[in-house]
């Protein structure tokens, strides 16, 4: 016995995943019917059920025969706002796009003049809320970027807040400066002016209020060439970047974010292949967003399979946000991940744990290996396939985080 470390037993299935992999193809390793040892938040031991330690005295918990996973690692979510946009179901049901809606004063702008009218503790409350969410759904790690009030002080108060959150949540929280999302009603027409704001006079005062810097890079938002000079300018000041790339058309975004040496490009929904072959030399995690493409029903889905192929590492995150993806429940997205992007339940499972943690640039989760946090989930199955087929209802029974009792 190993300190006051507790033993976990008769488990169905223990994803343990594979922290060497090089990409997805060997991301997958499964013990079936297996234990799991804990001590001081971390995995002490796993191994088969025959290997168990026989003279146990510590604290005991029986699994029932069920699926155990790493919790997983949402590593993309824009969930500090206020408001919700319900009224743009009808919109887009009547033709309208997102751009159009976006054009009109609609979609981020709409969140934007909520969120800036919102009080600390209203955007703390709802962002504690989301997070309790998403860890009753099985995210133990979630990355929240800001973006929803695009001025200096206002962006600096988002990133505040979330350090704050960070301090106080069950849930383990990545915190990403999204400034760079939309250009602001101020900045109308003038993208790179509202850059040069932002790399001036925001970007040297975040200090480690921030993860990573990112930036929306799409064809009329920000270019290839803004978002080259803005995210070169927080490297300079030691920010890792990740970027949103080719989301609604193949606009190169996923060659600057190989050139930048970015830990992830996300959404990539229209990269073509020279972006993948780019990103696969570069080691640039792709981060798909099935639920987005999905929900707004705008025809391209992420070209899963080539980057899979061509030997990426692909994660897959809920994007949570309020317009086009307004969920906080990663493990609800898996069937459709699977569906959607025509992957295996063992691809997705890596997309949703190891691979995650791989798009935050963390090498200390996302997998249940000696030495990792004992962040895990218990699932509602004895089949780790369920959870990629069953949708729509929460299959989640216990989670752990740290190798505490969660939920
Ligand atoms: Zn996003």
């Amino acid at each position: 016995m190993i300190g006051d470390a507790t033993l976990y037993r008769n488990i169905g299935q223990l994803l343990t995943m594979n922290p060497l992999a090089q990409n997805q193809k060997d991301a997958f390793a499964m013990i079936p019917r297996a234990f799991l040892i804990v001590d001081q938040g971390r995995v002490a031991s796993i191994g088969s059920a025959h290997e168990e330690p026989s003279r146990w005295t510590g604290p005991v918990v029986d699994c029932g025969g069920c699926l155990i996973s790493p919790g997983l690692v949402d590593a993309h979510t824009h969930l500090l706002y206020s408001g919700h946009r319900a009224d743009e179901v009808a919109m887009r049901a009547k033709g309208k796009t997102y751009l159009e809606i976006l054009n009109a004063g609609g979609g981020i702008l709409s969140t934007v003049q909520k969120t800036r009218q919102a009080s600390d503790e209203e955007l703390t409350y709802l962002l504690q809320q989301r997070l309790a969410c998403a860890l009753q759904h099985g995210s133990t790690t979630v990355e929240v970027k800001t973006g929803y009030d695009l001025t200096v002080s206002g962006e600096y108060r988002m990133l505040q807040l979330l350090r704050s959150v960070q301090n106080t949540a069950p849930t383990r929280l990545v915190s990403t400066c999204l400034a760079a999302h939309a250009v602001p009603e101020e900045y109308r027409g003038q993208s790179a002016e509202y850059l040069a704001w932002l790399a001036q006079e925001l970007l040297p005062k975040i200090g480690d209020l921030a993860d990573f810097v990112d930036i929306f890079c799409e064809p009329g938002v920000f270019s290839v060439e803004e978002s080259r000079s803005y995210l070169t300018a927080a490297q300079a000041l030691g920010f890792k970047v990740k970027l949103h790339v080719d989301e609604l058309a193949d606009g190169h975004g996923a060659q600057l974010a190989a050139w930048l040496g970015a830990v992830s490009a996300d959404h990539c929904a229209m990269t073509g292949q020279a972006g993948i072959s780019a990103m696969a030399q570069a080691g640039t995690t792709a981060v798909l967003l099935p639920g987005t493409a999905g929900y707004l029903h705008h025809g391209g889905m992420p070209p899963a399979r080539s980057m899979i192929e061509a030997n990426l590492s692909v994660a897959i995150g809920s994007d949570g946000n309020p317009g086009s993806s307004p969920t906080e429940a990663l493990s609800m997205l898996m069937p459709w991940a699977a569906s959607w992007l025509n992957l295996l339940p063992e691809e997705v499972w890596a997309g949703v744990t190891i691979m995650g943690a791989r798009a935050l640039a963390l090498d200390d989760r996302g997998a249940l290996v000696p030495g990792k946090l004992a962040d895990f989930v218990i699932w509602d199955t004895d089949d780790y396939c369920y959870p990629c087929y069953h949708y729509g209802v929460n299959l989640v029974k216990e989670v752990y985080v740290g190798g505490q009792r969660a939920m």
